[in-house]
């Protein structure tokens, strides 16, 4: 099968929509996005063996490039309309392709968008998605809009995607549940699409936690000149993880773990005391962490000094 042939086959799912008047097969996708809207758009690789087990399940690989590379329009309050996919493959293998494919459309379906290029290439398993959302002009969720006496909040739990990773490296045993909730929580993390776009006139600054949250939170307070403070007792563990690890392991994962692709974000105000007490009822699946202080850095609630973790965040370099 020739490059072509494998693009016809594979990547080519998607007809011309409202927003694709051009799709896979020119030089270029011609796409119309909604009108007065600003344009956002990022790419994430993911390289075999660093990223994700080479032999991992193709499907699987190709629903978490996707899926965080989604993640972050979700933290941008984006709503998501396209995508592009840069793979890199050793060989052609057709039934790999055929479950990566049937991933990729899958999650595609899930959240709307729509494959509208790529590029096809030889060479050491790795994959590029480029994605491609909308905002109303000037809505866009950016990390530099933290404000002193705002609340801090994160969307979900953390630390279950390290568990994850534990569990399939065969470093971590637990009940067959735990163990099954937390690879689920790596290999299908959940990009956070409408809640971002619900934040977006509430939120002041957002990020998506794909580095762990004390290096993701970093960047907001750098981006808004302010500190962060964290209370280590209000952050959302799953009882996947702790029916898993010790607590103290727990937190540590949550805290500098990664891939959790949840959103942490700020609120001020009123807004945020309807935001806490909805979260009580259980209404919408957030928690307040901490407060926005004067300063820098993140320091912990209780010792107001800074976390005494010692690698936060991942840094390819
Ligand atoms: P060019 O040489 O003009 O860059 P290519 O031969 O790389 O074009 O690709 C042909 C068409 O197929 C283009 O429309 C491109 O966007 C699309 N394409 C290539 N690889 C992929 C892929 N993996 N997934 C989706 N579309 C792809
Ligand atoms: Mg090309």
């Amino acid at each position: 099968m020739d490059e072509f042939a494998l693009i016809r086959e594979f990547f080519s799912q998607h007809e011309a929509a409202d927003s694709v008047a051009t799709g896979v097969g020119d030089d270029c996708a011609v796409l119309l996005p909604p009108l007065g809207q600003g344009l956002l758009c990022s790419v994430d690789t993911v390289v075999a063996g660093r990223h994700f087990p080479a032999e991992a399940r193709p499907e699987l690989v190709a629903s978490r490039a996707l899926r965080t590379a989604l993640s972050d329009l979700a933290a941008m309050g984006a709503e998501p309309l396209w995508f592009t996919l840069a793979l890199t493959m050793p060989h052609v293998d057709v039934p790999w392709l055929e479950l990566f494919s049937k991933g990729l459309y899958a999650v595609a379906e899930s959240y709307g968008v729509k494959l509208v290029g790529g590029d096809t290439t030889k060479g050491p398993l790795c994959i590029s998605v480029q994605v491609m959302g909308a905002t109303p002009t000037g809505k866009a969720l950016l990390r530099s809009g933290a404000n002193v006496g705002d609340q801090l909040f994160v969307t979900g739990s953390l630390g279950d995607s390290v568990g994850g990773l534990q569990c399939l490296l065969g470093k971590l045993k637990t009940d067959e549940q735990s163990a099954h909730q937390l690879k689920k929580a790596y290999w299908k993390p959940e990009p956070r699409l409408s809640l971002g776009q619900q934040l977006r006139d509430k939120a002041s600054a957002c990020i998506d936690v794909s580095d762990g949250l004390l290096a993701d939170l970093e960047h907001i307070c750098k981006a808004s000149g302010v500190c962060a403070v964290v209370d280590s007792a209000r952050i959302p563990l799953s009882a996947a993880l702790l029916a898993s690890v010790p607590t103290r392991q727990a937190l540590e994962w949550a805290l500098t773990g990664g891939d959790d692709y949840q959103l942490c974000f700020t609120v001020s105000g009123d807004e945020a005391e309807k935001l806490k007490q909805a979260a009580r009822n259980r209404l919408i699946d957030v928690s307040c962490i901490g407060e926005i202080i004067a300063g820098e850095g993140i320091i912990e609630a209780s010792s107001r000094s800074p976390f005494q973790f010692k690698k936060a965040g991942f840094n390819h370099f």
